[in-house]
């Protein structure tokens, strides 16, 4: 069985991806869903959770010498539920920090999930892991491995030129 993290470099490499509180609330729940289906990514994992104090502070560990990491740590865990994700399939860590777009909205490409759909770098309305080592250690932070589905995906053949 695939293990938790999933495979990088495999069609079974696994990603943390998460629609924030705001996301939840303005509805924007499955038009962000649906465009990691669209692409042709395989969902293993799917939670809605108000996340704790604790989970959040941890999440967001590297940012906690910034001025604003206190009030985003409040937002995450206070302001309402995330939809938590994991997403498999092959290179799904680098084609979801392109799919959400720049951190900042304003320099977010359109066509990106922040590009078009949110204005405000304090509400970009969603978050995916930024690399191999934060993909494993975020996945494992948010989910037990009972959670995630073992998927065989039959639509491979149409989605990769190998075998
Ligand atoms: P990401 O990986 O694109 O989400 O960006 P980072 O890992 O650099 O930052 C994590 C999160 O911190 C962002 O998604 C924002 O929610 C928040 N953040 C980053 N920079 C700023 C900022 O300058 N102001 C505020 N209010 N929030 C920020
Ligand atoms: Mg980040």
């Amino acid at each position: 069985s695939v293990p938790l993290p999933g495979i990088p470099g495999t069609t079974f490499e696994r990603t943390l991806v998460f629609v924030k509180p705001e996301g939840v609330h303005r509805g924007l729940v499955s038009n962000i869903m649906g465009r990691w289906e669209r692409r042709g990514f395989t969902l293993v994992a799917c939670k809605l959770v108000k996340p704790s104090y604790e989970l959040v502070r941890q999440h967001y560990n590297y940012m906690s010498e910034r001025p604003f990491y206190d009030g985003l740590c409040e937002h995450m865990s206070e302001s309402g539920p995330v939809l938590a994700m994991v997403w498999q399939g092959r290179d799904v860590i680098k084609t979801s920090r392109l799919m959400i777009g720049a951190t900042n909205p304003l320099t977010a490409a359109p066509g990106t999930v922040r590009g078009d759909l949110a204005v405000h770098v304090g509400r970009n309305v969603v978050h995916a892991s930024d690399g191999v080592i934060g993909a494993a250690t975020e996945i494992q932070l948010w989910f037990r491995d009972e959670e995630i589905a073992q998927m065989d995906s039959a639509k491979n053949p149409w989605l990769y030129d190998e075998r």
